[in-house]
Parts: C-alpha cells; sequence; structure tokens
C-alpha cells in the first residue's frame, strides 16, 4: 500500500473533518441528516484511520475529539456534572473479538458483559434530589446539555418522583417508538410539513422544543440504562439496571449478563434476526463491562468509555446507497 505523504493526509484530514462537522450539525443540531448513517460512519471510520496513521496531525477540534455538535438551539444550557460521552463502535464481529481480547489484557482476565439492545433515539440525563426529578437535559456536547425538565413532565414513563428520597443522576435514551414515527409523518406530510428521516431524529426534534406542548402531543418513550451515581451496594451493570427498574424506571427487558463471546454472538445473530418486529428502531447491540469496578479502572477517552462498544448493525438496503438526501419540503 503506497503510503500518502503528510501534506497529502493533511489535506484530505481537512476535508473529511469539513464534510463531517457539516452533516454532523444537520444531524444534531436541525434534526435532519443529509446523508445516511452508513455514509457518514464510512467517512468517520477514513478520518480515524488516517488520524491513527499520522497522529500528530489530530487537533482538540477534530469531530474524533469531541461529542456531539454545537449546541444552536435556544433551550436554556445545563453544565453536566459528570460528562456525557459517546460511544466506540464497530462493524463486524471479528471487530467485537478484538475489542474483548484488549479488554482482556488490560485487565488480565476474561469478563462477563451486560449485552444490551442499541436504542436509536438521543441520550437523556435525569436527576433527582431527595426523589423528586428537578432536571433533565440533552448531552449536547458532552460537557454542555440542553434543558429539557418541562418537555419530559410529558413523557408518561419518567417518575418524577422516586419510592426512596434519593439525590441522584441516572441516564437512558429517549426515543419514539415506530408506530408513533409513522403517525407523526403520516400526519406532517398532510400539513405539507417536511418529514423526520428516521425516529431518532424525530425524537430529538420533539424533545428539544422551547413549547412543551410540543412534546407533549409526540408520545416520547424512554429507556433507561446508565445509573451515573448508584449506591455501594450495586456492583454491577446488571444489578443496576434491576434496581433501577425497581425504582419505577423503564428499562429494556432484552439486556442480560453474558459469560462469554459465543453467547454475545448469540445474542447478536437473535436481534439482527428480531430487530424488525421490535416496535422501537435499534441500530446495534451495545457490550458493556460487567463489573462497575472494572468499569471505572478502564476509564475512559476524551470521547468514549473503553469499556462498552457498539456492534453496529450492517445498513439496511435503502440505507446503502451514497448519496446526499433531496429534501422534498
Ligand atoms: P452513537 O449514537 O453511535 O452511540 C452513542 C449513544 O448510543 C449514546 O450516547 C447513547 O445515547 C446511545 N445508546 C443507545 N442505547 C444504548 C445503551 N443500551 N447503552 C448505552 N448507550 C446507548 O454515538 P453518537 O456520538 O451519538 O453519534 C454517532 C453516530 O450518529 C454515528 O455513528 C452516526 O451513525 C450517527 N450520525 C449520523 C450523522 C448523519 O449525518 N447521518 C451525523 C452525525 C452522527
Amino acid at each position: 500500500m503506497a503510503t500518502l505523504s503528510k501534506e497529502a493526509a493533511q489535506e484530505q484530514i481537512l476535508a473529511l473533518r469539513a464534510k463531517l462537522n457539516k452533516w454532523a450539525d444537520a444531524y444534531y443540531a436541525q434534526d435532519a441528516p443529509v446523508v445516511e448513517d452508513a455514509v457518514y460512519d464510512q467517512n468517520y471510520q477514513q478520518l480515524l484511520n488516517l488520524e491513527a496513521e499520522f497522529p500528530d496531525l489530530v487537533t482538540p477540534d477534530s469531530i474524533t475529539q469531541r461529542v456531539g455538535g454545537e449546541i444552536k438551539s435556544d433551550l436554556s444550557k445545563v453544565e453536566h456534572p459528570v460528562p456525557m460521552l459517546s460511544m466506540g463502535d464497530v462493524f463486524s464481529k471479528a471487530e467485537l473479538e478484538e475489542f474483548d481480547q484488549r479488554i482482556q489484557k488490560l485487565v488480565g482476565h476474561s469478563v462477563s458483559y451486560n449485552v444490551e439492545l442499541k436504542i436509536d433515539g438521543l441520550s437523556l440525563s435525569l436527576e433527582y434530589t431527595d426523589g423528586k426529578l428537578v432536571r433533565a437535559s440533552t448531552r449536547g456536547n458532552g460537557r454542555i446539555g440542553e434543558d429539557v425538565t418541562k418537555n419530559v413532565q410529558f413523557i408518561s414513563d419518567i417518575p418524577k418522583t422516586l419510592p426512596e428520597k434519593l439525590t441522584t443522576e441516572v441516564r437512558g435514551e429517549c426515543y419514539m417508538g415506530k408506530e408513533a414515527f409513522l403517525k407523526l409523518n403520516e400526519e406532517r406530510d398532510e400539513k405539507g410539513e417536511q418529514v423526520f428521516a428516521n425516529p431518532r431524529n424525530a425524537a430529538a426534534g420533539s424533545l428539544r422544543q422551547l413549547d412543551p406542548q410540543v412534546t407533549k402531543k409526540r408520545n416520547l418513550s424512554t429507556f433507561i440504562y446508565t445509573w451515573v451515581n448508584p449506591p455501594e451496594d450495586i456492583t454491577s451493570q446488571h444489578q443496576a439496571i434491576q434496581k433501577m427498574k425497581d425504582l419505577g424506571f423503564h428499562t429494556n427487558e432484552t439486556g442480560k449478563k453474558l459469560a462469554n463471546m459465543a453467547e454475545v454472538m448469540d445474542f447478536i445473530d437473535e436481534y439482527t434476526e428480531k430487530r424488525d418486529s421490535l416496535t422501537y428502531g435499534i441500530d446495534g447491540i451495545v457490550l458493556k463491562v460487567d463489573d462497575l469496578s472494572l468499569q471505572q479502572k478502564l476509564g475512559n477517552t476524551v470521547k468514549v468509555p473503553r469499556w462498552e462498544i457498539a456492534y453496529k448493525f450492517p445498513p439496511e438496503e435503502q440505507e446503502t446507497v451514497v448519496h446526499e438526501i433531496v429534501w422534498t419540503v
């Protein structure tokens, strides 16, 4: 393979960053992507590869070094006490095996994973004081998010009061079910309004509204999967999920603790098959080191936790078309 000169690499890197920044802005700030996810992912991967080959060309403002996009909405801003990160992803089972090998090497032994569906929505943080919901926010750029406290009052599966007087933060995915998504797009189409490209963008566009009455009409749901500061007797991800369920959060029933990669691969096959029959969208499977103390030990990069990874499903037929989406408004 001919190696690229540094100048040529720099040129390609700048061009890829400009393109990805433009696409990310449409996706994160406008909730209206202009390319398919698979196209974005391919270009992002190219940038990652080039930056790995030329590490001194990596700059802090590169899209590979930051979470999400620029926040442009008029919603109030919220600082996250603990950053909300993105997640590393892989696109093949072989790369998933490599992830497991890497983890085993880092911790010195094999580990169990809590394996969960990767819900296609947007991250949501919920903060409680003495058992009362006091603040809800989006991920934003990971450090600063948008305040959606008023909007989540209308999401019925979010507990506004907990059965215990806990001061705590949980996180999960806010999503729009497939049926609600189709109905919303039908209504928008009838009114001559721009339809949402997918349930993820519909959920983001519906939650991030200045007028919470709009959110009220949109039929949003949540799956809660992260406990930011669990009590000491919670030592694993699967226990955290069980306890959050007991507290009244809507958790996804399909997640399970698996002891080896053969079981993980079976889980992937099962949900690749069942994906279309689910009532909500998923775009992959998430593997999380189950032991919370090991998660702590493994820590994070600037952008992603080292203890979790997403296996992304291959793009569906219609998503493989490499072109910019043309909106018919
Ligand atoms: P991501 O959406 O690929 O993964 C991280 C997110 O997964 C988390 O923040 C969380 O919200 C979510 N998630 C869902 N289920 C989860 C679970 N069970 N446990 C933990 N987290 C779970 O990463 P990202 O940084 O939000 O976005 C990058 C992705 O967004 C890209 O890979 C691309 O597919 C898409 N994107 C597309 C465009 C476009 O133009 N089409 C632009 C930007 C980003």
